[in-house]
């Protein structure tokens, strides 16, 4: 329970993290809120040498408004997140997801940057950034690039970020007026990553499904879009032979791990229940 020896850095700035970084190269680790890394650290799961710390770094917190979206510091806690009034009211699908994060002390000091690139597939917002059409702004010694969350997911632990990469914001762009959301996430209590989760953003026209995505977390290595979920809903009212067909097409999809939470296939069938369920109350929200 005690981890490894570690050096210890404290930059102030983007450009001097990427570079401790890259000088430091395969043996250091970014920093954030700590609460995956460190008891990672503690089991000896992870055994850095050195720690950059980025809670000095200027620029990394923040939620701020860019013409149609929504640009958010990735030092920004879920708590952060939580107390915005702008994220309740034009992302409640982002408040409504951090609530079922963990419990506060760990709301307190967890952040969405960590968690969108920790690469856990227990982690709630890599889902949802996909759900949501979020862009991921990296940063890393040969410059600045985007990464759609779509792309960013390529196995457990494993994602886009290049050795030596930041993230450093991530821009989601405002849903449209009106539409529906839920995250309806299976937990054995409270504090616990899910059994199995749904996120679901729709809009309606005429009593319809007119645009739907669905994403699924902690039933595969990586987060998922269950696009053919969404295609089979789109075009109808929601009956329950859509919903359904919904579940079905999601748990084709899925491949979770056997675990404590449960053999595959009752995670498959929970995870069916929690699409049917984040859809219906998606709809039941939409304007
Ligand atoms: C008891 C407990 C329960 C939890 N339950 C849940 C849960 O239900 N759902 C959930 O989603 N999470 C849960 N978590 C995890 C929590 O949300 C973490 O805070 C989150 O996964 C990581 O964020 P962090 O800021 O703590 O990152 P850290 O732990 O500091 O870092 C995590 C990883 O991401 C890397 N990293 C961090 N920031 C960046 C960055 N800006 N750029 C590049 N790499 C970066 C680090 O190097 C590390 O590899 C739980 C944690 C605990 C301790």
């Amino acid at each position: 329970m005690i981890p490894g020896p570690f050096s210890y850095h404290r930059p102030a700035t983007v450009a001097d993290a990427v570079k401790l970084l890259a000088t430091l190269g395969d043996d250091a680790r970014p920093l954030a809120g700590g609460h995956s890394l460190v008891p990672m650290m503690k089991l000896r799961l992870a055994t850095p040498e050195h720690l950059v710390d980025l809670h000095d770094v200027d620029g990394l917190k923040g939620i701020r408004r860019d013409g149609s979206r929504i640009v958010i510091g990735a030092m920004t806690t879920q708590h952060e997140l939580l107390a915005s009034e702008e994220i309740a009211s034009l992302l409640p699908i982002l408040h409504e997801t951090a609530l079922l994060i963990a419990d506060p002390q760990v709301r307190y000091c967890g952040t969405i940057g960590g968690n969108v690139a920790n690469g856990d597939p227990g982690n709630d917002m890599p889902a949802l950034m996909m759900v949501l059409d979020a862009t991921y702004h990296l940063e890393g010694a040969s410059g600045a690039r985007e990464v759609a969350a779509s792309e960013f997911y390529q196995g457990a632990y494993f994602t886009a970020l290049e050795p030596g990469e930041l993230l450093t914001s991530i821009s989601i762009p405002l849903p449209a007026d009106g539409h529906g959301y839920a995250y309806e996430k299976l937990k054995r209590k409270v504090g616990d990553y899910a059994t199995a989760a749904a996120a679901v953003v729709l809009t309606m026209a005429g009593g319809k499904v007119a645009t739907c995505k669905v994403g699924l977390t902690n039933l595969s290595e990586t987060p998922l879009l269950a696009e053919d979920a969404a295609k089979a809903v789109i075009g109808t009212s929601l009956d329950d032979a859509a919903l359904k067909k919904a579940a079905v097409a999601a748990e084709a999809i899925m491949a979770p791990a056997s675990d404590a939470r449960g053999p595959v296939e009752y995670r498959k069938h929970v995870g069916g229940i929690m699409v049917m369920r984040a859809l219906q109350r998606a709809v039941a929200r939409a304007k």
